[in-house]
């Protein structure tokens, strides 16, 4: 078990309510070591908490595409040794093939992070257990919810086979709060009964390519919209230390996704000639936030929450985020681990913080994607819209700084007329594209 380590490093405001613990302190189990399980469990760790990490796979990759935002270094102090590229340059194809150079208006020093999630992955879990936190090799497989305030929840999990001696026992532990940050799939959340959302199915091929065709891909990542691509959604060519990741995702047309990864596939055909497929990978990718995110003293985070933005598909940051945002509610109401904490406590600590400073930006991107994503007019209509440079300053800035960009007004009333404008020209050309794709 981790010790209890008492730090003090957060801010503490009292839930004076709450019984103090007399001879221990507070104990969480998070489940799930992906970005949001190790950011809960490291601030759990460092602000007192006894805290147990469980994850399945520590030596597996989470199929991503791993673009992150610069803020998401600075704030969660990322060595840049774990960045495979910097990407300075974005480039978007319309259905057309019109293709608009999206990273006009970066600033030298800005750039998009490019890693590989087990890279990271195995980073953030690292710090957690330098942190305090127990890591166990292990696959949750249940939880007994109790029925008093303060009696303890019962995880149950398998330690992982092949791994330690131990392998495949079967173990319980009690722990007084519960974190489910396992993913698209949470057990935790079924556990709750925390109510389903929507879902995408994401499907990513990863490619080695010749040094030379990597080259062109050095600094560079595409995106590629059109219904031979996706319904829904965006293709990606996103380039990683020697390979690229190739990939697309839909909501609406699940049972498709191999026919949309070979239309991507078909439009970078000569790009990625030559090159060897290391690794097909896919995955769900929420929707929206689940109906029941915090149930007594378990809380989800992350995708096991829903917290993905819809339209760019982004979901690391976020993860990352509300793990820690989590972590600090728990820590900053159990005054360090000294104190039992409530559903309140998570309620008003954790979702009405994250909800405060997230919701417009969900659903201002969820409006973004239901616009521009749903026809061959409207991606035309996008992809011309994306060569104007105050679009491109107002995206980037939202994007790299996680805040929403307010703009000039002026600038935005010449934005919204563009839009217009677009909007009619694409409607011919999304027109002709439709016309001589059923020829
Ligand atoms: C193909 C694809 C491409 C994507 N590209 C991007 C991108 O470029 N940028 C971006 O920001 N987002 C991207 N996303 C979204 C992003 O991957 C997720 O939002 C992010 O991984 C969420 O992190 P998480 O920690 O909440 O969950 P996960 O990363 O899913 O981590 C959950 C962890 O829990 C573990 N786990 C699950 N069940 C159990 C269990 N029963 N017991 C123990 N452990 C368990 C898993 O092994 C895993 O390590 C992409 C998603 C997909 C599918």
């Amino acid at each position: 078990m981790a010790q209890a380590l008492l730090s003090f490093k957060t801010p503490i405001f009292s839930s004076a309510s709450s019984p103090l613990l007399p001879s221990r302190p507070l104990r969480a189990a998070v489940i799930g070591g992906g970005p949001a399980g190790s950011s809960a469990a490291e601030r759990l760790a460092s602000g007192g908490i006894q805290t147990l990490l469980i994850e399945r796979s520590p030596a597996g990759s989470k199929p991503c595409g791993g673009a992150i935002p610069l803020c998401m270094l600075d704030e969660f102090s990322l060595p840049l040794d774990l960045v495979d590229r910097r990407v300075t340059r974005m480039k978007i194809v319309s259905p057309s093939n019109l293709v608009v150079d999206f990273g006009k208006t970066l600033k030298p020093h800005e750039y998009i992070a490019m890693l590989r999630r087990e890279v990271l992955d195995s980073f953030l879990r690292d710090r957690a257990r330098s942190s305090g936190a127990d890591l166990v090799d292990g696959l949750f497989t249940g939880l007994d919810v109790p029925s008093g305030p303060s009696d303890p929840y019962v995880v149950h999990y398998t330690e992982s086979v092949g791994r330690t001696a131990l392998a495949g026992t079967r173990r319980a532990v009690e722990v007084d709060v519960v974190i489910g940050a396992d993913g698209a799939n949470s057990r935790v959340a079924k556990a709750i009964g925390a109510g389903d959302y929507g879902y995408a199915i994401a499907f990513q091929e990863r490619i080695r390519l010749p040094e030379e065709k990597m080259g062109y891909y050095e600094d560079l990542a595409e995106m590629y919209v059109g219904s031979d691509v996706s319904p829904d959604f965006y293709g990606w060519v996103f380039p990683k230390c020697d390979h690229v990741a190739v990939g697309t995702g839909t909501v609406c047309a699940k049972a498709q996704i191999k026919q949309f990864q070979a239309g991507i596939r078909d439009r970078v055909k000569e790009k990625i000639s030559g090159g060897k497929v290391i690794k097909v990978e896919a995955h769900p990718i929420p929707e929206h936030p689940r109906p029941c995110r915090v149930k007594g003293r378990v809380a989800l985070v992350g995708d096991a929450a829903g917290y993905v933005t819809k339209c760019s598909g982004e979901g690391i940051y976020f993860a990352a985020k509300s793990g820690r945002m989590c972590g600090d509610a728990i820590v900053q109401a159990s005054q360090n681990g000294r104190r039992m904490i409530g559903e309140d406590d998570l309620k008003i600590g954790y979702l009405k913080q994250w909800d405060k400073k997230y919701s417009t930006t969900f659903r201002f991107l969820d409006l973004l994607q239901s616009v521009f994503y749903g026809s061959n007019v409207a991606r035309e209509a996008l992809v011309e819209m994306c060569g104007d440079e105050y679009v491109q300053r107002m995206t980037f800035d939202s994007y790299l700084y996680k805040t929403i960009a307010v703009g000039d007004w002026k600038e935005n009333v010449k934005m919204a007329w563009n839009v217009i404008g677009s909007f009619m020209r694409a409607k011919v050309v999304g027109r002709e594209v439709e016309r001589l794709r059923s020829v």
